[in-house]
C-alpha cells in the first residue's frame, strides 16, 4: 500500500481500500473465490495460491481494505472475533502473562480466564485500565501482551491509548487493542503505537447483523508472518462468502458511522433530560469522565450510549417497538440490551456491582433510523417504565 493511499479520506478508502478491483475482469468488486484448493500451473512449481486454508483471494481482498482502514500493513481476518482474538493469544509461550481490563468483552474474559489459563497455561491479570500506574504494577517479568479494549463495554469507558502504547514500548510487551466499538473510522490504535488492533466484523465493520467475523491488523511484517502461519495451523479462517459480506459492509462505514453517531449523541442528550433516566454513559457528553481523551484519542463518539433506568426494565423493554431487545451491536437496526441478563450474566450480582454494571443499566447500539422514531420509541418505553 502506497503512503498517499493512507492518507485518502477514510470515506474513499472505505470503498478503494486495497484495491478491489479483480485484475483479471475488471470486476469492482473481487469474485467469491470457493475453491479450497488450486492446480498446479507446472509440477512443483510454487504459487501464491494452493489451498484456501492459507490463502484464498476473496479474503485476501477483505484484508487489505480493512488494513488499509486500519493504517496499518497486515490484515489476516479469522472466522470470528473470538478466533481474532485467541489468535493473538496462540502468540504466546504457556506462562506468559497478560495484563486486560476488568472491563471486558464477555466472551474475552471467559476465553482468558477460563479457557486459555486451562488449556495454554496463560496468566492474566484484570485491572483498572483508568488508572495507569496500576497497569505498570501488574506487569511482571513475564509479561507479553498488554490486552485492551476502548470504548469499553457495556459502560463507554476510554483508556488512554497512547499513554499504553508508550508503556508497553517502554517495558518490551506487545499492546494489542480491540476496536470493534470505536471502528478505525473513530479510532485508529496502530498511529498511537499500537501492535495488533482486533475486531469483530460481525459489527460495524460488518454493519447488516448477517454475518460472523474477526480480523486482526498489523504494521510489523514478521509479526503479521507469524499470526499467519498460526492460523493455517489453527484454521480458524471465515469462508469467502462471509469475506464477502463484511467487504460489502465496510464500503458503507464511513456514511453508517456518521448517521450511528448523529443518532446516538441526540438520543444521549435527550435522555439526560428525562425524568425516568438517572445516569447516562455517552462519551459524547461534557459530563463523560474521559470526554478530554475522547476528543483526543477518537475521531468521533460513536453510536453505543447506556443509561440507568429509574423505573421497571421488564416494561421498558417489552413497550420498545423500534428498538429489538438483543444481543450484539453495530448493525443498521437499533438494538436494546440489559447486560445483567444479558451480555454481563455470567457474572454474579457483587462481580457486576464491582464493575459498575448495576442491574437497571440498559445498553443502547443505536442504529441508523430517523432518529425522531427511536426517540419516540424511548419515549413511550421510559412512559410504560414508570
Ligand atoms: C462481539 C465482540 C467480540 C467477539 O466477536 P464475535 O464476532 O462475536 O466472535 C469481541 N469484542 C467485542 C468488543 C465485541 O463486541
Amino acid at each position: 500500500m502506497s503512503e498517499t493511499s493512507k492518507q485518502t479520506a477514510f470515506a474513499t478508502r472505505c470503498i478503494h481500500g486495497g484495491d478491489p478491483v479483480d485484475p483479471a475482469t475488471g470486476a469492482v468488486m473481487p469474485p467469491i473465490v470457493t475453491a479450497s484448493t488450486y492446480r498446479q500451473r507446472a509440477f512443483g512449481e510454487r504459487q501464491d495460491y494452493y489451498y484456501s486454508r492459507t490463502r484464498n483471494p476473496t479474503r485476501e481482498a477483505l484484508e487489505r481494505c480493512v488494513a488499509e482502514l486500519e493504517s496499518g500493513n497486515h490484515g489476516i481476518a479469522y472466522a470470528s472475533g473470538m478466533a481474532a482474538t485467541a489468535g493473538v493469544l496462540e502468540l504466546l509461550d504457556s506462562g506468559s502473562h497478560v495484563v486486560a481490563p476488568r472491563d471486558l468483552y464477555g466472551g474475552s474474559l471467559r476465553l482468558f480466564r477460563e479457557l486459555r489459563s486451562r488449556s495454554a497455561g496463560l496468566r492474566f491479570s484484570f485491572v483498572d485500565f483508568t488508572d495507569l500506574d496500576a497497569v505498570a504494577a501488574a506487569i511482571g517479568p513475564r509479561t507479553r501482551l498488554i490486552w485492551v479494549e476502548t470504548p469499553s463495554n457495556p459502560l463507554l469507558k476510554l483508556f488512554d491509548l497512547a499513554a499504553l502504547a508508550s508503556l508497553a514500548q517502554q517495558r518490551g510487551l506487545l499492546l494489542a487493542v480491540d476496536n470493534t466499538f470505536a471502528t478505525p473510522c473513530l479510532q485508529r490504535p496502530l498511529e498511537l503505537g499500537a501492535d495488533i488492533v482486533m475486531h469483530s466484523t460481525t459489527k460495524y465493520l460488518g454493519g447488516h447483523s448477517d454475518v460472523i467475523g474477526g480480523i486482526n491488523v498489523l504494521r510489523d511484517a514478521e509479526l503479521a508472518r507469524r499470526l499467519h502461519s498460526l492460523r493455517t495451523t489453527v484454521g480458524s479462517v471465515p469462508g469467502p462468502f462471509d469475506a464477502y459480506l463484511v467487504l460489502r459492509g465496510v464500503k458503507t462505514l464511513a456514511l453508517r458511522m456518521e448517521r450511528h453517531e448523529a443518532n446516538a449523541r441526540e438520543l444521549a442528550e435527550w435522555l439526560g433530560r428525562q425524568a425516568g433516566v438517572s445516569r447516562v454513559y455517552y462519551p459524547g457528553l461534557t459530563n463523560h469522565p474521559q470526554h478530554a481523551l475522547a476528543r483526543r484519542q477518537m475521531q468521533g463518539f460513536g453510536g453505543m450510549l447506556a443509561f440507568d433506568l429509574d423505573g421497571d426494565v421488564a416494561r421498558f423493554m417489552n413497550a420498545l417497538r423500534v428498538f429489538t431487545v438483543g444481543e450484539s451491536l453495530g448493525g443498521v437496526e437499533s438494538l436494546a440490551g440489559h447486560p445483567a441478563t444479558m451480555s454481563h450474566s455470567n457474572l454474579n450480582a457483587a462481580q457486576r456491582a464491582e464493575l459498575g454494571i448495576g442491574e437497571q443499566l440498559i445498553r443502547l447500539s443505536v442504529g441508523i433510523e430517523a432518529a425522531a422514531d427511536l426517540r419516540a420509541d424511548l419515549a413511550t418505553a421510559l412512559a410504560a417504565a414508570a
